[in-house]
């Protein structure tokens, strides 16, 4: 039977470090973290996810900003909006909501953050910055992966690790900091042939497809440690991730559920980020 890694309360556990360290902060330079979210339109699944993040700011004591804008808002809308922003002395971190509507084009209102403030870690600069191992923001999921086998006391060295999914978010840059931990990574995809048997060469074996009950028992190492990135319904309307826990639980070392697991520690490492920001900031220390 696999231990069950706990992703809420490692998380609250995280938050109540980053509340005191806000209160210490405050303290010291005289203002609190800030952080600004950007939602367009009224997609009931991202409305959830923004309402969590301004929760999470009250929580460890931030400044936070929302503003929900109408499905039509323009680029330029936009744009002025991120340009305000970026020259907000109370801002520390901007986040814009994903995905957008269809008519706004996402990279150039990525590429606008101030990377400074680009808390999500999503700006090119910053993925530039995450490739060579020399970062001040790590994207917020894979970050909460790590965290979480750091706090589980799972050492990644040496380890054979596989992650399934490529993608910008979680799946390339999971891999990533996969292999600064000095894992050894294999990335597996939709074209990626014989994957049962590469996933069953994994000690850590990260799912990150987006397919319920993707990873089966067959393909997991007898005492692997198994982090299920997936959030989906399952056919009873049911949140699940990507492992069939039921199946994979009895033969895995450690396993994260669904939910419970990798969601709580994602908002977790965005206020961590948004943290992080306002010390550079504070101590002038922005690259
Ligand atoms: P995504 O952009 O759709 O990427 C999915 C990846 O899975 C792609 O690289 C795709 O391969 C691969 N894939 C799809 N079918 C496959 C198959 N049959 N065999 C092998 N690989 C396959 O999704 P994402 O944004 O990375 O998110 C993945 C999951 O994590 C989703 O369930 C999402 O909701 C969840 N998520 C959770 C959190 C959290 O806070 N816990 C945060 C972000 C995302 P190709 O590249 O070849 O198409």
């Amino acid at each position: 039977m696999a231990e069950i890694i706990d992703g809420k309360a490692i998380s609250a556990q995280i938050r109540n470090e980053i509340a005191a360290q806000t209160g210490e902060f405050k303290e010291k330079y005289g203002f609190v973290p800030g952080l600004a979210v950007i939602i367009v339109g009224n997609d009931p699944a991202s409305c959830v996810y923004v309402r969590n993040k301004k929760r999470a700011c009250d929580e460890v004591g931030f400044y936070s900003e929302s503003y929900e804008l109408p499905e039509e808002t323009t680029q330029e809308e936009l744009n002025s909006l991120i340009d305000r922003l970026n020259a907000d002395e109370k801002i520390h971190g901007i986040l814009v909501q994903l995905p957008l509507p269809k008519a706004l084009n996402e990279s150039e209102i990525l590429l606008r953050i101030n990377p400074n403030k680009d808390v999500d870690a999503f700006h090119p600069y910053n993925v530039g910055k995450i490739m060579i191992g020399n970062y001040s923001f790590l994207p917020c999921t894979p970050a909460g992966v790590m965290a979480l086998l750091e706090r589980s006391g799972i050492d990644v060295a040496g380890k054979r690790c596989v992650v399934i999914g490529r993608s910008n978010i979680v799946g390339k840059p999971m891999a990533m900091l996969l292999l600064h931990s000095n894992g050894t990574v294999t990335v597996c995809h939709s074209k990626t042939e014989n994957i049962k048997e590469i996933c069953r060469e994994a000690d850590i074996l990260v799912a990150s497809v987006g397919k319920a009950g993707f990873v089966t028992a067959d393909m997991v190492k007898p005492g692997a440690v198994v982090i299920d990135v997936g959030i989906n319904r399952n056919a009873d309307g049911k949140l699940c991730g990507d492992v069939d826990f039921n199946q994979v639980e009895p033969i895995a070392s450690y396993i994260t559920p669904v939910p419970g697991g990798v969601g709580p520690m994602t908002i977790t490492m965005l206020m961590k980020n948004t943290l992080t920001s306002a010390m550079l900031k504070a101590t002038d220390n922005q690259s």
